[in-house]
């Protein structure tokens, strides 16, 4: 038997914003061949605006019924451009419902600390269900067999408040009892990003950007022969275009490169997007939504190529906390104490620096979670003093062909330098895969260019041996 699914493909906010990107979606999916499963983000600004309104709620400030009756009106008002009456009248009275249960959940919603709260989890991600409905009923109206699929019936999560780590089995079994039978039938599942839910029922999400961490879960469970990530950018470049405007395209990518770079920052991909296609080997394809013909970047097992760096990114907000050990703690204890509270408690650890004649270790976290780190430390029995900076940036070069190869350390630093820019800690690790190094925050962008001109990335990339973009 062959694979029912060819390709999971996830469409991004700004793919499926206005009337526009949601048509242009909708044919791209209309000229693939069956087999195919969608995955949708909310239209960009739409979890933003419902967060905003939940949290207003929650303050006890008006604010929510504008975030409700503002999603409601972009969302009608796409489909009084691309749908007819009756998918129009079905799809409007969708819309109600969605709004009413946003409203009810940011009703119920209480302050915590940390913000994190279910109610507020199934509120922020009610876009993601409008978005899906929509591009399904679009779809139909075109003649292909579509229907809207919401992934809290498929993906389960430990339901971590602020990192939900997803249960592989009991997600493989809802979604392919769900999907499977749809794709047989030679329907097109249009399924939500973002959201999951918890072994209990309770909806979750995959956290901010996390719909690319949907489309690659539901295509290890699956399995698909590939996954498509469809974009605003051609594919995975040599640095942030925003902030580097000659990074060029990478026409392919090894699994470890992508991790390191959606790890430190690259915001194309989650952070937490590459590792179940990795370990399935599923290819992820990145590509343009406006520029659909152009190959993008495969993301796949590939062998290095001649040394080198092969692309620079950064954690724009960053925080760095200096943590001294108790006198006579020493480094070892500090350190086992600090990372098993910061494993409880989800950190991501950024970068470790440590100076053993002082006993300190220098931590940088994304900014986001600095208080949850400082939280985490308080009463720590082997911690003396700890110390945070909020307004710094992580920078970090990255390429699999850096191992071995001699002075890529020395070029880093030296551009830098030559800038006037400061390193405030730095990190290597013993893989060479990416060098990383603390920065303050007003000198990201000229850090990022710095690096990017010193390994001369700024020209086009070559490709080897890509694979050739077919739905098999
Ligand atoms: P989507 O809405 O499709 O999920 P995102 O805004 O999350 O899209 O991610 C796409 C953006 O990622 C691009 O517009 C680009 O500015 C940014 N980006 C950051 N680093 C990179 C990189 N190395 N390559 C490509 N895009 C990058
Ligand atoms: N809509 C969600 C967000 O804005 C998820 C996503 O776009 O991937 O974070
Ligand atoms: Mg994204």
């Amino acid at each position: 038997m062959g694979v029912p699914c060819r390709a999971v493909m996830k469409f991004g906010g700004t793919s499926v914003l206005g009337s526009q990107g949601t048509d242009r979606v909708a044919s791209i999916l209309a000229d693939s061949p069956v087999g195919v499963v969608a995955v949708v983000s909310a239209m960009a600004g739409t979890t933003d605006l419902l967060l905003r309104g939940a949290e207003s709620a929650v303050a006890g400030r008006p604010g929510l019924e504008a975030a409700a009756g503002a999603t409601r009106s972009a969302y009608v008002g796409v489909a009084k451009e691309l749908l007819a009456r009756r998918e129009l009248a079905d799809f409007v009275s969708r819309v109600d419902e969605v709004t009413a249960t946003y409203r009810a959940c940011s009703g119920q919603l209480a302050p915590t600390p940390s913000g994190a709260n279910r109610s507020l989890e199934a509120a922020a991600s009610a876009g993601e269900l409008l978005s899906a409905c929509l591009l399904a009923a679009v779809l139909r109206q075109r003649g292909v067999a579509a229907t809207a699929v919401d992934s809290a019936q498929l993906l389960v999560t430990d339901g971590h408040p602020l990192a939900a780590a997803p249960l592989m089995p009991e997600s493989l079994e809802r979604t392919r009892v769900r999907l499977l039978p749809l794709l047989q039938a030679g329907t097109l599942p249009v399924v939500t990003g973002f959201r999951a839910r918890t072994a209990g029922g309770e909806v979750t999400t995959l956290g901010r950007g996390g719909s690319d961490h949907s489309a690659t879960l539901l295509a290890a469970v699956l399995p698909a022969a590939e996954v498509w990530i469809w974009t605003d950018v051609d594919g995975l470049l040599t640095a942030d275009p925003r902030l580097v405007p000659d990074a060029q395209l990478l026409s392919e990518v090894s699994y470890a490169e992508a991790m390191e770079l959606a790890y430190f920052g690259a915001k194309v991909l989650h952070r937490s997007a590459v590792p179940p296609a990795a370990s399935a080997a599923i290819p992820i394809r990145i590509k343009n939504t406006m520029r659909p013909q152009e190959q993008g970047t495969v993301i796949h097992r590939r062998s290095p190529g001649p040394g080198g760096a092969r692309a620079v990114t950064g954690v724009a907000e960053a925080g760095l906390l200096t943590l001294t050990a108790s006198p006579g703690a020493g480094l070892n204890r500090l350190a086992g104490e600090v990372f098993g509270r910061f494993a409880d408690a989800r950190i991501t650890t950024l970068l470790v620096t440590q100076s053993s004649a002082e006993d300190v270790i220098c931590v940088a976290v994304p900014a986001g979670e600095l208080t949850a780190a400082r939280e985490a430390l308080r009463q720590a029995s082997y911690l003396r003093a700890q110390d945070a900076q909020d307004q710094v940036s992580v920078v970090v070069v990255v390429g699999e062909a850096m191992r071995g190869t001699a002075g890529i350390a020395g070029k880093m630093f030296g551009a830098l330098g030559e800038e006037g820019i400061n390193v405030v800690a730095i990190s290597q690790g013993s893989s060479e895969l990416a060098v990383a190094a603390v920065v303050q925050r007003r000198d990201l962008a000229g850090a990022l260019r710095a690096l990017h001109r010193v390994f001369e990335l700024g020209h086009p990339q070559t490709s080897r041996d890509a694979p050739p973009q077919v739905l098999r």
